[in-house]
């Protein structure tokens, strides 16, 4: 059986937007898994440290076969292929970020994957995309989008690139 993910998608380096589109393509090249759809790229401001340029973002779903663990390890490969360096300040800038942001209706918590990613509720960058996507989706947990979405503060996002 399939199950079903959505990866957000971020980058503030590089030609964002290239990088985001290339991280799409290379998402379809994982393994036992299928790209369902992607949302509309969208610009905003920096979370985090401020002195950084604006970021683009973006929310894919896919269907697959590979367990939580697999897949995040097939993100962290792609975004080793694009170049993402590790070990900079914490949220600082980044070629490429893939974020496990939800895998079915699973609640994982090791020390390397907590998921639904605990970051959903609070970020405009990933709550308007995923509800391009998925709807009204409950995250386990967190609470509706559309719930989500009128809690959530709108810091400057806006759409880039429709879906
Ligand atoms: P945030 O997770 O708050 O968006 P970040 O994306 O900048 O911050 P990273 O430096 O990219 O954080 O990742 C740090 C670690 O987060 C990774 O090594 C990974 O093991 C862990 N991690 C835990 N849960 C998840 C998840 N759902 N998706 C991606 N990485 C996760
Ligand atoms: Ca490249
Ligand atoms: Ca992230
Ligand atoms: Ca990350």
């Amino acid at each position: 059986m399939t199950v079903r993910v959505y990866i957000g998608l971020g980058s503030n380096l590089e030609d964002p937007v290239a990088q985001v589109l290339e991280a799409v393509e290379e998402l379809q090249m994982i393994p036992d898994s299928i790209l369902v759809a992607r949302s509309g790229l969208y610009g905003g401001k920096p979370m985090g440290p401020a002195d950084q340029p604006d970021y683009v973002n973006a929310v894919v779903s896919m269907d697959t076969l590979l367990s939580a663990e697999d897949f995040l390890a097939a993100l962290t490969r792609i975004e080793d292929l694009q170049g993402r360096e590790r070990g900079g300040e914490k949220w600082g800038p980044r070629i490429i970020d893939l974020d496990l942001l939800l895998y079915g209706k699973a609640k994982i918590n090791t020390p390397d994957l907590t998921v639904p990613h605990p970051g959903i509720r609070e970020r405009d960058f990933v709550i308007i995309p995923l509800a391009e996507l998925a709807g009204d989706l409950n995250v386990p947990g967190q609470g509706r989008l559309t719930a989500l979405i009128n809690k959530c503060e709108n810091h400057s996002l806006k759409k880039l690139v429709t879906a």
